[in-house]
């Protein structure tokens, strides 16, 4: 990790954005000799640094812990000479090349820009979903599935999300519960269907989880509910609660300066990296609402620096 204090005025690439997709972005610049620029925010290691173990990112037979995976990654783009500062972007200007990027008091020049800042989960908002997040609480079935073989679990959300990891889950677990805030869902009709006719999936409608039952230790036990037309509060046991209801794209900071669909994904061009705003390549989640995997974020990582090395090639400084 580097200090703010050591770093140049003006560098080839930088990247914002510290997950999967920024590490390999950094790296295939790195080895390019491109001597990229990391900011890695507040969230450093991103999105994986809030799960435990990690098993489908191919190459670790045994699995990996997430917040391992994002220090290997890191450590191999630093092998190569990408620089990797703790700091977060406050402003960019796109306007013009070279790019001015601002973080706090320091301010640089980027020939080319890399754009990896990820996508959070939204979450409920209640305490012991933050302090159970890994520990049972997941936002992420794909991800997660797996370690609820043959046990109970609930989804919170009532959007397509919620309803694909639903039918998804019942692939391992016993029995999976949706509890949704209002009597209807959101999902699109067809994955409605499928849900309703898999015996294995509940729903408990206008509904809120008020609670997270559990500890660090044991895990979830279960879910204080409650209905909010009646105010009756329940509970419900279950090992495991998936939270649904949503992502949010990490692009405030882009606002008004490159093009985003109506949800505040950014739009890449046909099958590339490459934005609106020329000399500027988005990677992971940011563009992605649809696969949101690390190798996938990772994939368009390489990509984007890829389109980078390419583009400096073609523009020059
Ligand atoms: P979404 O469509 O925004 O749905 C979020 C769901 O969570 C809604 O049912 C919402 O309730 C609920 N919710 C939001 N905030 C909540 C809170 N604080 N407490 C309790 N419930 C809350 O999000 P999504 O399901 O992640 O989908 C995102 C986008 O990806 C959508 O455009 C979706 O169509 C697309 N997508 C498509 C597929 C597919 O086609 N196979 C799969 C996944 C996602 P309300 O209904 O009351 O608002």
């Amino acid at each position: 990790m580097s200090n703010l204090e050591e770093l140049k005025q003006r560098y080839k690439v930088v990247i914002i954005g510290s997950g999967p997709a920024g590490f390999t972005a950094a790296l295939y610049a790195a080895r390019a000799n491109l001597e990229p620029i990391v900011f890695e925010g507040t969230q450093a290691g991103g999105q994986l640094t809030l799960t435990t173990a990690v098993e489908n990112y191919p190459g670790f037979p045994d699995g990996i812990m997430g917040p391992d995976l994002m220090d290997y990654m890191r450590k191999q783009a630093e092998r190569f000479g990408a620089k990797c500062v703790f700091a977060e972007v406050t402003s960019v200007d796109l306007s013009k090349r070279p790019f001015k990027i601002v973080a706090g008091e320091t301010v640089l020049q980027a020939d080319t820009l890399i754009i990896a800042s990820g996508a959070s989960a939204k979450l409920l908002g209640i305490n012991s979903e933050r302090r159970l997040l890994g520990h049972g609480v997941s936002t992420c079935a794909t991800c997660d599935g797996f370690f609820f073989k043959d046990q109970e679990v609930v989804v919170v959300g009532g959007g397509d999300t919620a309803v694909e990891e639903a039918v998804f889950l019942t692939k391992y677990a016993t029995k999976v519960t949706v509890i949704h805030r209002r009597d209807r869902l959101r999902a699109s009709k067809i994955l409605q269907e499928r849900a309703f006719k898999n015996k294995k999936i509940e729903f408990i409608w206008d509904s809120v989880v008020e609670e997270i039952i559990g500890d660090k230790e044991k895990g979830v036990t279960g879910v204080k509910i409650r209905n909010v037309v009646t105010g009756e509060i329940s509970e419900k046991a279950c090992q495991g609660v998936f939270v649904a209801i949503g992502h949010t794209p990490n692009t405030k900071l882009f606002k008004g300066q490159l093009e985003m669909d109506e949800k505040g994904y950014i739009i890449t061009k046909n099958g590339t990296t490459e934005i609106s705003v020329p000399g500027v390549f988005a990677a992971g989640d940011v563009q992605d609402h649809r696969y949101r995997q690390a190798i996938t974020a990772a994939g368009t990582g390489c990509m984007a620096a890829m389109d980078a090395e390419k583009f400096i090639e073609e523009h020059g400084e």
